[in-house]
């Protein structure tokens, strides 16, 4: 494995207390480094590659993948389990986890969508959100933040989000029905002659600070996955690609 396949987070690292990445495209690795087991690829080279990606915690580290489905439903996991990792069999349906128990990995599969990584270092808890065009506009991570604050007592205020790689303004083509229901958000939304551009970091961002988290504590990664399509998965800029990208953030108690 090449050292660059792995992004680490440095705004998170820099404050401590957790651990959290986002693995990249590989060309030379099996399937190019996906982590997806849903899209029809080859299990055995998927969990390959979770094997590497497992190196970058601590062996008595747990994992957890749920099944995506663009819906707005957050789960709470209570204890140190593997869940969807060696399998989808036993994955559970969410587009957001969150948790406040050590050593346990939430994690969200990407090509395009994006992947919010939440931490909340006070009380310890943490949170990994999937959110496109649909959960954007659910807000997703809205609702992500005020369970926090419900399950585990997490202040917005001490809260600090990471909006991760995936398609940015530049390249996110919409229609007029889709950008209609982004209308309310300042300066997400650009005309292009017949079509818009959506910005959904922006989106993100407009959400989070909704929720309470101050502005100068979201950080939003510059890369797009479209406009970087060697980087990282792009389901629109290959064409419906089956690989995807895993952003992932861990509570370590042995860094703080
Ligand atoms: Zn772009």
């Amino acid at each position: 494995m090449n050292g660059m396949s792995i992004l680490e987070c440095e705004p998170f690292k820099r404050f401590g207390g957790v651990k959290c990445c986002v693995s990249m495209r590989q060309k030379s690795a099996p399937l190019e480094f996906s982590m997806a087991l849903h899209t029809g690829q080859e299990r055995v080279s998927v969990l390959s590659n979770r094997r590497v990606l497992e190196e970058f915690f601590p062996e008595k580290a747990s994992f957890v993948s749920a099944r995506q489905v663009h819906g707005d439903s957050v789960l709470s996991i209570d204890e140190k389990v593997d869940i969807g990792w060696e399998s989808i069999s036993d994955a559970p349906v969410a587009d957001a986890l969150i948790s406040n128990v050590p050593y346990l990995v939430l994690t969200v599969l990407s090509a395009d969508c994006l992947p919010i990584l939440l931490y909340e270092p006070v009380v310890g808890a943490i949170g990994a959100v999937h959110a496109g065009w649909r959960g954007s506009d659910m807000d997703i991570v809205g609702k992500s933040v005020e369970m926090m604050k419900r399950e585990y007592g997490a202040s917005p205020e001490d809260m600090m989000a990471l909006i991760g790689p995936g398609i940015g303004g530049c390249c996110y083509e919409v229609g007029e029905d889709v950008a209609a229901r982004f209308e309310g958000y300042e300066g997400a939304l650009r005309r292009v002659g017949e079509s818009f551009r959506l910005d959904l970091k922006r989106v993100n961002l407009l959400n989070l600070v909704r929720a309470g988290v101050g502005s100068s504590k979201i950080h939003i990664s510059p890369h797009c996955s479209s406009c970087e399509r060697e980087l990282f998965f792009s389901y629109r800029a290959q064409k419906g690609c089956a690989g995807r990208f895993m952003s992932c953030i861990m509570l370590n108690p042995d860094d703080s």
